[in-house]
């Protein structure tokens, strides 16, 4: 017994290390995605996750965004619990026949300018659950997208890339003459 406590004490955690914290990267891309709404909506950016029929595969991913290594929060950068409140829905996984028409209602809730962001390959196209008699297909099926994030899931780095990437298209077309 006194072996296995001494043991406990010098061997090192089975599980795997933690990320180094304060990954500059993912700092700076937050912050540029923070001064890109800014720009275009005079405060920062809200973001309604809808679930249209995923695995949870892709919100495991897009909740990590919340957690504390990520803390998307502290660049200003929000998830809202009503679409009425929202800049962006992100939505995952196939649309579902019993989903089709909560997202509808969803995408009308929304206050414009909006935008739509399919996050994971479900959300393209179907995915892997394309041919099941319950799925009406990817999002573009039933509400317009303004961009896809593919990836099954994607990172929650490429998520803020891509809410990125739209931001700044948006501010160029503002721009635009
Ligand atoms: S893209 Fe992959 S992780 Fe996301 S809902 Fe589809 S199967 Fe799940």
């Amino acid at each position: 017994m006194r072996k296995h406590l001494f043991e406990g004490l010098i061997r090192p955690p089975f599980t795997e290390r933690s990320p180094a914290a304060g990954d500059a990267a993912m700092a700076e891309l937050a912050t540029s995605l923070d001064r890109a709404a800014r720009q275009r909506l005079g405060r920062s950016l809200s973001i309604r996750a809808v679930d249209a029929g995923s695995c949870n595969g892709c919100e495991l991913e897009m909740h990590a965004l919340n957690n504390a290594f990520y803390d998307l929060e502290r660049f200003g950068i929000r998830f809202v619990a009503s679409p009425r409140h929202a800049d962006v829905l992100l939505v995952t996984g196939p649309v579902t026949k019993n989903m089709r028409e909560a997202l509808e209602r969803t995408y009308a809730a929304t206050p414009a300018p909006k935008w739509v962001v399919a996050v994971g390959d479900c959300a393209v196209d179907g995915g892997l659950f394309a041919a099941s008699y319950a799925v009406v297909g990817g999002v573009s099926a039933v509400v317009p997208v303004d961009l896809h994030i593919r990836g099954c899931p994607p990172s929650p780095t490429e998520m803020l890339k891509g809410l990125l990437a739209l931001l700044e298209q948006a501010n160029a077309e503002r721009r635009a003459p």
